[in-house]
């Protein structure tokens, strides 16, 4: 049975677990984690086993993205009882991007693997990813839903349209149905530790670097407990993120929004002067007005695109750091362009 939740979070250092050495693990598992006190201890209950049973060091990382339910306290209690898990907490909900950045710019591992806190990612899979990478000698093994009938079928019309729009736009978005759980080599993950970017789209940056990669097959599990934490406004934010992260293709459709704004104008103006000419009368009031709209609706969704787009480099230009991490239970290494 687990032992009581300690009711702080900061224990006295005689009560730290023995430590085993994981500062070189040969695999390390990033799992960013938001109010999921649910499902966590099941989490642990089965993620342990598998990675036990690899017979290699390994660390297990878990971001805690500024939990406002009992993750924290939760995340210490089983650190006590599982000497290979590390915490790692945000100071405030950064986002699960943001999330798994940080925990990849942690991640001490040969090679590490991103995985969900809700078990919608078997943990029984990361054996066959270490497996096929090992053996196929590539840097990257996705993750690809095989079946999703666990997702709604909104999830899943959102998503295909998505990714879709996306390999159209960039021309890249690696395997189509995989999400953020895959396993990475540390060379890869080196890289996008490099990237300044801000607003990442990790599941589109990882197969932007263009490293080798294969993929190895899973069904998407339901959530076993718990609430998702990816309400609709956060979907959007994903894609309008991934699509500008990737391209300019917007900015030009916005351009064509103009042009063709303009020479409806031009048409307008030549009805009007050869109106005027042939002395008819318009009633005028009812094309004024449906002009105006339709021009200044372009107007604004043009100054929309825009928006992002200069949004995207004031983010870059301010160089503010997208989580800050307020504890790491190991050392953090120096290099960190994301979390200053
Ligand atoms: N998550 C996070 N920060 C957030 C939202 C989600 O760290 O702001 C984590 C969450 O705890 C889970 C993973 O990201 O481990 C995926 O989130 P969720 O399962 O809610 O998304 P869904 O599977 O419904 O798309
Ligand atoms: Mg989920």
């Amino acid at each position: 049975m687990p032992a009581p939740v300690p009711t702080t979070v900061c224990q006295k250092r005689s009560a730290e677990p023995e430590e085993p050495d994981i500062t070189a693990p040969v695999l390390s598992v990033v799992v960013p984690a938001y109010d999921e006190a649910e499902v966590l201890p099941l989490f642990a209950q089965r993620l342990r086993p598998v990675l036990d049973d690899l017979g290699e060091p390994y660390e297990v990382l878990v971001v805690d993205d500024g939990s406002t339910d009992a993750t924290p306290a939760l995340l210490e209690r089983l650190r006590r009882e599982w000497p290979s898990l590390r915490v790692v907490r945000l100071r405030a909900n950064s986002g699960h991007q943001a999330a798994l950045t940080a925990g990849l710019a942690r991640a001490r591992g040969d090679w590490v693997a991103s995985i969900d806190a809700d078990l919608q990612d078997p943990p029984e899979v990361l054996g066959a990813m270490l497996q096929a990478a090992r053996s196929q000698g590539v840097d990257v093994v996705y993750g690809v839903r095989t079946d999703r009938t666990t997702d709604s079928v909104f999830k899943r019309t959102t998503a295909s349209l998505f990714y879709r729009l996306i390999r159209r736009l960039a021309g890249t978005s690696g395997p189509a149905q995989a999400g953020d759980f895959r396993l990475m080599s540390r060379a890869t993950v080196d890289a996008v530790n490099t990237l300044p970017e801000a607003n990442r789209v990790l599941r589109l940056v990882v197969p932007a670097l263009g490293f080798p990669s294969t993929s190895v097959g899973y069904a998407r599990e339901v959530r076993a407990a718990g609430r998702s934490k990816y309400p609709l406004a956060r979907m959007l934010r994903l894609s309008v993120d991934g699509v500008t992260g990737f391209s300019i293709a917007p900015l030009r459709i916005a351009t064509w929004f103009g042009l063709l704004g303009g020479v409806a104008a031009i048409a307008l103006l030549l009805y009007a002067f050869v109106a005027f000419l042939r002395d008819e009368t318009t009633p005028g009031w009812t094309s004024t007005f449906v002009v105006v709209a339709a021009v200044g609706a372009v107007r604004l969704l043009c100054l929309g695109l825009l928006g992002e787009y200069v949004g995207r480099m004031y983010t870059r230009l301010q160089g503010r750091p997208t989580y800050h991490v307020a504890y790491d239970s190991a050392a953090p290494p120096a290099a960190d362009p994301q979390g200053r």
